[in-house]
């Protein structure tokens, strides 16, 4: 199945859980097949990644020891796989609960019964949309737990009619057992990454604070407000504004005018304001369309913006090396 890029990148991100063919199916983003961009600032990109991740505190877990911009590359998806995720099923009929270990001890066992619930080969099995998950960034299949003297042979999710999940309760359904709460245990498990494990919480994979996509603008297109394809003049514009040499809106203020000569005069303006700082100008006169751009972006480094009817992509790695040497000589004046 054919997947934009767009969509890969903020819906199928690696461990991602999504729903897949009609929310028939759950699944989890197992392997990424990526191809490396090159020509990426890795430098620059890096110290905006590490400076928007400094907002998590000294927390450690999940995130690089060392941000050596050496040790990155920039990636551009080219396939993805998914398995089935997560690997709890509730049978229809009994409300048996199993938890399989892997996907193929789920193939084997349920495909004896045609896919069935294993114990009374009856009911079809529906596919939990509950996971544990932790802030270290673990992620599991719900925990059914075991009856010390059954096993998990009758084991049930009583939910007691109601939709709050920290109320419902594993239950063993053996009938030699007395009908009391020592019977309930309560729903939960434990990342034992760490030492102590730490308790985790449990929710539906789709609550926002179980999984979620960071993205970073670097280069922040403004609205142009046009509906056919954005020409050469306006992408120069937006790269004036990106790079500080023209005033912000000047890109907006000139799709809307719609008037090429007024587009000119800022452009010459723009130019004229790069030489004085001092830069070559050959980077800002060569075309920034879609002949020299990488392929691809890493969402690090670019945000489609919504209002653009446009497939073009600007020449990222250009700009942030442009950017950059713009910095360094300033910051040369400076302190010259
Ligand atoms: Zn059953
Ligand atoms: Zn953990
Ligand atoms: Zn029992």
């Amino acid at each position: 199945m054919r997947r934009g890029r767009g969509q890969v990148l903020y819906k199928f991100l690696p461990e991602q859980v999504v729903d897949y063919s009609d929310k028939e199916v759950i699944g989890k983003v197992a392997r990424w097949h990526a191809k490396e961009l090159s020509g990426i600032d890795m430098t620059r990109l890096m110290s905006v990644v590490r400076n928007s991740a400094s907002r998590f505190g000294t927390r450690t877990e999940g995130f690089p020891h060392g941000w050596s911009p050496g040790d990155f590359v920039m990636l551009e998806p080219t396939s993805i796989e998914l398995d089935l995720f997560p690997l709890t099923f509730f049978c229809k009929e009994c409300k048996g609960a199993y938890r399989f270990t892997s996907v193929n001890e789920f193939r084997h066992k349920a495909r004896d019964h045609d896919y069935r619930c294993p114990r009374c080969h009856k009911g079809g099995l529906e596919q939990a949309d509950l996971v544990h998950y932790h802030t270290c960034g673990n992620l599991e299949t719900l925990v059914v737990p075991k009856c010390h003297d059954h096993g998990d042979a009758f084991i049930s999710l009583e939910k007691f009619g109601s939709n709050a999940i920290k109320r419902w309760m594993w239950q063993c359904l053996n009938p030699a057992h007395p009908r009391g709460t020592l019977d309930l245990v309560r729903v939960g498990a434990h990342c034992f990454k760490h030492t102590p494990s730490e308790r985790m919480a449990h929710a539906p994979f789709r609550q926002g604070d179980v999984y979620y996509p960071e993205s970073i603008t670097m280069v922040n297109v403004p609205p142009l407000g046009v509906e056919g394809p954005v020409d050469e003049t306006l992408w120069k514009l937006v790269l004036g504004e990106y790079l500080g040499l023209a005033s912000a809106g000047t890109a907006q203020k000139n799709a809307s005018v719609g008037s090429r000569a007024s587009a000119a005069t800022s452009i010459q303006e723009t130019r004229d304001r790069l030489i004085k700082e001092g830069v070559d100008p050959a980077l800002f006169d060569r075309s920034p369309s879609t002949g020299q751009c990488p392929s691809g972006v890493h969402p690090w480094s670019w945000l489609p913006p919504r209002s653009l009817n446009t497939n073009k992509l600007l020449p990222l790695s250009q700009l942030h090396r442009l950017r950059t040497r713009c910095e360094e000589q300033r910051d040369q004046q400076r302190s010259a």
